[in-house]
């Protein structure tokens, strides 16, 4: 029996000003699961998430999310309705130490990570509680961000590409940490270029070219699509 969808999406289109940036998506991520948006640079990935949490308000199309219709919340309360969305230029105050950012955050909604919680699955984090945003590293950034999104109690984590310009050894870590999530049962939805790391932790693919999904399919359906996949992201 398959969980019924958190998030469902339908016909989503959306624009820059004049410029039709999304030609009607169509998806779905169910309760628990990992979906990742695969596609090359500036096919619509990014712009797929942010007119899901409703940061791009020029958009059509129904978005239902958890009992909400997204299309009816206004930005500022989006991230309310339990939806995290995971800036790729991940949205940490830099003035602020790693605690600060972490005790920033309103909680939303039950289940939030406590602070100990976030720091028994970011132990570097801890490690550097007391330094100042501008002070991490990339990768450490990154788990900052994800952090204080858990610390909400999201049931949606929205990532966009969380391990750009990330070293190997990093983006381990982060796939790591997303594996832990999930077997705690988190739902996420992960925009990814780095296919290598995307089959690791996903589920589902959803391939966008164009400002549309033009493939779908399971982990288990990979190597039947490998020689599709290099053609298109050239991986
Ligand atoms: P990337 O990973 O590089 O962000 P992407 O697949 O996420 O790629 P988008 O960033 O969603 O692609 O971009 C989709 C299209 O929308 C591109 O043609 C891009 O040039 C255009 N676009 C993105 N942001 C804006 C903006 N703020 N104003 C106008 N056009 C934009």
């Amino acid at each position: 029996s398959e969980a019924k969808p958190l998030l469902s999406v339908r016909e989503l289109n959306a624009w820059y000003g004049e410029s039709h940036a999304l030609h009607g998506i169509d998806l779905e991520v169910r309760q628990g699961e990992t979906v990742t948006l695969l596609g090359r640079n500036g096919v619509g990935k990014t712009t797929a998430l942010r007119s899901i949490m409703g940061i791009i308000r020029k958009r059509s199309g129904t978005i239902h999310f958890d009992g909400h219709d997204m299309m009816r919340v206004p930005l500022h309360r989006a991230a309310h309705t339990g939806m995290g969305f995971v800036p790729e230029e991940r949205g940490i105050f830099a003035t602020l130490t790693v605690d600060e950012n972490l005790n920033l955050p309103p909680i939303i909604a039950k289940g939030g990570m406590s602070t100990v919680e976030i720091y028994e699955l970011f132990p570097n984090l801890k490690e550097r509680r007391n330094s100042a945003g501008t002070k991490l590293s990339g990768g450490e950034q990154q788990m900052l961000a994800i952090a204080r999104i858990l610390r909400t109690g999201a049931k949606l984590l929205l990532l966009d590409e969380p391990t750009e310009g990330l070293a190997p050894v990093i983006v381990q870590r982060i796939g790591d940490v997303l594996l832990t999530l999930k077997q705690r049962g988190m739902t996420i939805l992960l925009v990814e270029q780095n296919f290598r790391f995307a089959s690791k932790v996903a589920d589902r693919f959803y391939l966008v070219d164009h400002g549309r999904i033009v493939d779908s399919f399971d982990v288990s359906e990979l190597p039947d699509r490998m020689s599709l996949l290099n053609e298109t992201l050239g991986v």
